[in-house]
């Protein structure tokens, strides 16, 4: 068991990406088509490559140092970390693109604090995380997650993923949810 660690996603759950995404795509000229759809090519109607290549070339931009908090992830993540000692691996399907990656690293220090980040691992845009969690098989350790592929694979792997099908509220309740747990256990 690695005590006091939550493993946690990045776009989705601490960062509003979706909103700074939607932003970009807007400015590019390309509109929204369908509203609370995660797969980016039907939201925006657009082939898979494209909305593929579209993804990289905004997670790759300096757009990505400037993404918001999602929600009151701030306030719960704090208090995570002071109130419970909790400290966070963040490991996020970003880039390859060393120059982005970095651009990650500052955006969540800024918006979190470095003292919360034991690791921050990004992988490359859109990469499945079945390597990066392997280590955390059979920890039991909390994870949250945006992308239900990934939390079947997290079940799989006896962790303990907190996500929720309803889009409007998964990311925040699942921070929320780990927070109340560990008031009233
Ligand atoms: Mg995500």
């Amino acid at each position: 068991m690695k005590e006091n660690i939550i493993l946690v996603d990045c776009d989705g759950v601490l960062c509003d990406w979706e909103y700074s995404f939607t932003q970009w795509m807007h400015h590019q000229g390309i509109p929204t088509k369908v509203t609370n759809e995660y797969d980016i090519a039907k939201r925006f109607k657009l082939e898979k490559p494209e909305a593929k290549k579209l993804v990289r070339q905004f997670n790759e931009s300096a757009a990505i140092a400037f993404l918001p908090p999602l929600r009151d992830a701030v306030y719960y993540m704090k208090r995570l970390n002071m109130l419970h000692g909790y400290r966070f691996h963040c490991i996020t399907s970003l880039s390859s693109d060393k120059y982005a990656q970095r651009l990650r690293y500052q955006n969540l220090d800024l918006l979190f604090g470095r003292e919360l980040w034991d690791e921050v691992i990004c992988l490359p845009c859109g990469a499945d995380k079945d390597e990066a969690l392997e280590p955390y098989r059979d920890s039991g350790c909390f994870w949250v997650e945006d992308k239900v592929a990934n939390a079947e694979l997290e079940i799989s792997n006896k962790m303990n993923p907190q996500i929720f099908k309803n889009k409007s509220a998964f990311a925040v309740c699942s921070v929320l949810r780990v927070f109340k747990y560990n008031s009233h256990p």
